[in-house]
């Protein structure tokens, strides 16, 4: 057995990182600073057919995104390694190990060989349900040991644990004392026919054999531990301590899960009166795909499927994987903050009555403590994410700023710095950091910056903002602006300073207000009312921009204001 203790995070690769994976990982290295263990990263991959090497490279590069790096585990970047020869950490590569566990429990009768095929299994179920009892598998009291190690050299076959009878009593850290009844008394595989462990074995083998003394992990998990703990019992291997942490909710009082983003799409797409448009606009194998699940509630579109049809339906998906909000913009620091309060109260801020809310991961490890583990239900507050992450895009500094951007758009957004260019971007940033709440909105359609990426002659007018500042009042913004043209046509330099100390000498030869010349330009440039402030928003477009956004809004309105 390991001599060294740790704790771990143990992530089956199915899909992306989900923010409750990230949750566990972040509450495992607190612990595990806390005690002064090691903190451990193991790959569950015995589920072949839903298992991948792109989902384990995507939740460890997620993982590293958020800056939770591991000091056992597979090798990937620089978190990671083998110090103590206890490896390898994904299951597919540890076969022999369990095979070797599961002779030691055939060898003394605590597993067996169980032969029903799928089918015999179903019908076994269904009878059970007809006579109304919970089907539960026992092994038969005919069973023969030596018919059954016979049988086993020609008949597909998979191996069953014996479930010592009677409850099993569980102690779990957070929740107290748990006795499991007798529907738990099943006798369940631990070897599949394909010969892989399955997850219950792989899991009891694994933590016994990597030193983890303490497994911290959400409570859908909860119903799992008396079969393992009945297999280490089995094995003589020591019980971990463990600690089942609350599942995180979404606002509305349902459990937050993947399935979300489909029930979205499902219930935009039912409300859609013009469906039958939408998908004649997708592609023959996409529809095929959406007939059918539109049919079946069960059903879920594959990821890509569903992200072409929110598309085709304009519809936002919610973010539920750490990708998600990776894409959406948050800083990573963020999104570790938010996670380490569900399910963990910090208690009081230093002299107040207000709950510690804001601190990073140094402090979060250095007072982490499992008496502060929730028992109830965590939600997942949107809004407070979003008000956490303003805060922190406004408190850093205007340098990371841009290297957050650079970073995120080089992801996400490639063509910002490809064709702006980083002097460029760097008053954009300048410009808009104090206005954006996540990276994206500094490209965002919606976002403060949305006026930049406009093609000049493509800008799209507020009617609001054009009926209030160029069509009313003696003169009309359209004649100020067509008088303040030929001022900006004529300055030499445009830095944000010249701009507004012209736009200004204007206003007083023409004793007119400020806002009388600056929202007119605004409007015209940006098509809209707000922008940064008038120097900065023309300086970012440059002379030249402003010039053919002007024209062109004066071709445009000045027809419109005649006719009227
Ligand atoms: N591999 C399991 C999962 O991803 C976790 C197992 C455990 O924590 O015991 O849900």
């Amino acid at each position: 057995m390991a001599k060294i203790s740790a704790t771990r995070f143990a992530p089956s690769p199915t899909g992306h990182l989900h923010v409750g994976g990230a949750r566990t990982a972040l509450f495992n290295r607190a612990l595990a600073r806390k005690l002064g263990d090691s903190f451990l990263v193991r790959i569950e991959d015995t589920d072949q057919a839903r298992s991948s090497e792109t989902a384990t490279l995507g939740i460890l590069e997620d993982l590293s995104w958020l800056g939770i790096n591991w000091d056992i585990g597979p090798v990937h970047g620089k978190s990671g390694g083998d110090p103590n020869n206890i490896g390898p950490f994904y299951q597919s590569q540890r076969l022999s190990i369990y095979k070797g566990i599961v002779e030691q429990l055939l060898e003394t009768d605590l597993a067996y060989p169980a032969f029903e095929t799928p089918d015999q299994l179903d019908k076994m179920r269904k009878d059970a349900r007809q006579k109304k009892v919970n089907f539960r598998y026992r092994r038969d009291k005919s069973f023969s040991r030596t018919n059954a190690i016979a049988r086993m050299q020609r008949e597909p076959h998979v191996i069953r644990f014996k479930m010592p009878d009677g409850p099993i009593k569980v102690t779990d850290q957070v929740l107290g004392e748990i006795v499991f009844g007798d529907e738990h008394v099943e006798d369940f595989i631990i070897l599949k026919r394909d010969g892989f462990p399955t997850y219950h074995l792989a899991v009891v083998v694994d933590d016994a054999f990597m030193g983890i003394r303490h497994v911290l992990r959400g409570q859908e998990h909860l119903n799992n531990t008396p079969r393992q703990v009945a297999l280490q019992k089995a094995l003589h291997y020591a019980t971990p301590l463990y600690y089942h942490v609350p599942l995180i909710f979404n606002q509305d009082g349902s459990k937050m899960s993947k399935r979300d983003k489909d029930k979205v799409v499902r219930s935009f797409y039912r409300e859609t009166i013009n469906r039958s448009e939408i998908l004649k606009d997708l592609p023959k194998l996409l529809q095929k795909e959406v007939t059918l699940w539109e049919k079946d509630k069960n059903r879920q579109l594959s990821p890509k499927s569903l992200s072409s049809l929110a598309d085709g339906l304009e519809v936002n998906l919610p973010e539920i994987d750490v990708e998600d909000f990776r894409k959406a913009g948050y800083l990573p620091e963020t999104v570790c903050n938010f996670l380490s309060l569900l399910g963990f109260s910090p208690g009081k801020q230093d002299n107040t009555d207000e709950n510690l809310e804001r601190f990073d991961q140094k402090y979060f490890c250095e007072n982490f403590e499992t008496a502060k583990l929730g028992h109830s239900n965590a939600k997942f507050d949107r809004k407070k994410l979003l008000a956490f992450s303003a805060e922190d895009i406004n408190n850093l500094t205007p340098d990371s700023f841009l290297k957050h951007w650079e970073e995120w758009a080089k992801r996400y957004e490639p063509w910002v710095f490809d064709s702006f260019g980083l002097a460029k971007c760097t008053l954009i940033a300048s410009a808009l950091q104090s206005r954006c709440k996540t990276l994206a909105d500094l490209t965002s359609q919606k976002g403060p910056g949305a006026f930049i990426y406009l093609d000049d002659r493509g800008v799209v007018f507020d009617d609001k903002a054009v009926a209030k500042f160029l069509m009313k009042g003696e003169p009309s913004g359209l004649k100020i602006l067509s008088e303040v043209r030929s001022v900006i046509a004529n300055m030499i330099t445009f830095n944000p300073e010249d701009v507004e100390l012209r736009v200004q000498e204007f206003a007083n030869e023409h004793q007119i207000g400020l806002g009388k010349v600056a929202q007119p330009l605004r409007v015209a440039v940006t098509g809209i009312a707000a922008s940064p402030p008038l120097g900065v928003t023309l300086n970012l477009l440059g002379k030249t921009s402003v010039l053919i956004r002007i024209d062109s809004c004066l071709s445009q309105h000045l027809k419109g204001f005649s006719q009227n």
